[in-house]
């Protein structure tokens, strides 16, 4: 253990990470610290062990897969508050230190009266990393409800504000996961939420299941409460067995590569996109080529959401890799698409 002279930072050694990370995967990391304040983040950027050492931010670790045991400092975020920055008739700008955990967020939004996050309703995981892959669910991004984000600068050791057409938000990416990668810190999320909400229930089991539960008005309460019962049906709670939801991104492909799929497999799902190209759900691939519900080892692919690939208990990083890559492989044999990871791996 070691002490910094202005702030008593508070590193420990030779750590492991299995209860930092939703697969469950037990590495170790040299150094590890929690920042709890702004003031301790700035201090742990003059820090000499920092400044050595390869570091990486974690936040709910949901979105991370370790293959091996990290030779530096893992930073996990706790920094927290939630403010209502400005209002106006129609709208709030309610910001959130990146460590408050998301679903939380989305909780109090709802409690509050704010339309916006509803379909946002149980992802895993902190406010900061929100933006790192423009989190999405049942037909609404983060970029739908984003306004603007202030992040570190690790070189320059500046606070810089993002707006959304600075963010590059995409498909599961944005800017920090592409050109910024590494360089940033994300200190603090602003949204813009709506105080006479817009209901977007269009997707997939939303109506139904609210049918199902007996509720006959569209509120954001309603819609909330339905995707959280549709969620904690389908997929596997990472308290339960080890997983970090979606593990691949569903792929995109042109009118050509459509049109000659769709005539050798006419069941096969699609979404016609803005750019016209498709949208092929991964899962559907996956399952087509045999995985779903198939088990290597101490990992596999989930019986009930073939994308979700899960950890049985002692699971080692390179064996979901390993696991991961062949099931790319088979989807690229058979598919001619090859389909990429949207977890983070490391
Ligand atoms: P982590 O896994 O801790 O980190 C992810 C990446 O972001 C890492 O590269 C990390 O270095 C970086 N990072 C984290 N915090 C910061 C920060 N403050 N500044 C800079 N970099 C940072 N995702 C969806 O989009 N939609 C879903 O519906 C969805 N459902 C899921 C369901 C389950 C059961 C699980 C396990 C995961 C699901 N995910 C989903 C993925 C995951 O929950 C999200 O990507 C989430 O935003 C990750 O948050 P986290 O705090 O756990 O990030
Ligand atoms: P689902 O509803 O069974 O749908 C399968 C796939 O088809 C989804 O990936 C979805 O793409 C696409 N899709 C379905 N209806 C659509 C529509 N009306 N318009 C456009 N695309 C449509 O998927 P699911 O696995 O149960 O997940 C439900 C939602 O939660 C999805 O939005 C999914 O992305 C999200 N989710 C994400 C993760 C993660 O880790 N990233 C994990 C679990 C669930 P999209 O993914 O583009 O929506």
């Amino acid at each position: 253990m070691q002490f910094c002279k202005l702030f008593m930072l508070h590193f420990q050694e030779n750590v492991s990470l299995k209860a930092y990370n939703t697969f469950g995967i037990d590495v170790k990391t040299s150094y590890f610290i929690e920042i709890n304040s702004e003031t301790m983040l700035f201090e742990l950027l003059s820090d000499e062990i920092y400044l050595s050492h390869a570091y990486m931010f974690i936040g709910g670790g949901s979105n991370l897969l370790f293959t091996k045991d990290f030779d530096g400092l893992v930073i996990k975020n706790n920094l927290k508050g939630i403010t209502i920055d400005e209002q106006d008739d129609e709208s709030i700008l309610l910001n959130s230190q990146s460590g408050e955990v998301w679903h939380e967020l989305v909780l109090k939004s709802i409690s509050l009266g704010y339309g916006g996050l509803e379909n946002l309703s149980l992802i895993p995981g902190t406010v900061g990393a929100a933006p790192m892959q423009n989190i999405g669910a049942y037909g609404v991004e983060l970029k739908d409800v984003f306004h603007s984000l202030k992040a570190v600068n690790l070189k320059t050791k500046e606070i810089e504000t993002f707006n959304l057409e600075q963010c590059r938000f995409g498909y599961r990416e944005s800017i920090f996961k592409k050109e910024a990668k590494g360089q940033y810190f994300i200190l603090s999320v602003t949204l813009r939420l709506l105080k006479h909400p817009k209901i977007n229930a269009s997707y997939g089991a939303i109506l139904t299941t609210l049918d199902e539960m007996g509720f006959r008005d569209l509120t954001i309460q309603n819609v909330s409460k339905a995707i959280i019962k549709i969620r904690s049906t389908k997929l596997p709670d990472p308290k339960q067995i080890g997983n970090a939801g979606s593990f691949f991104k569903n792929p995109e492909i042109d009118e050509d590569q459509y049109q000659t799929l769709k005539s050798e497999y006419p069941q096969m799902p699609s979404y016609l996109l803005e750019n016209a190209n498709y949208k092929i759900p991964a899962a559907w691939l996956i399952e087509q080529c045999g995985w779903k519900g198939k088990r290597i080892g101490n990992c596999g692919s989930h019986q009930d959401q073939a994308l979700v690939l899960v950890n049985y208990g002692n699971a080692n990083g390179s064996e979901v890799y390993s696991l991961a890559m062949d099931i790319q492989k088979s989807v690229k044999e058979k598919f001619n698409i090859l389909i990429q990871p949207e977890v983070n791996i490391y």
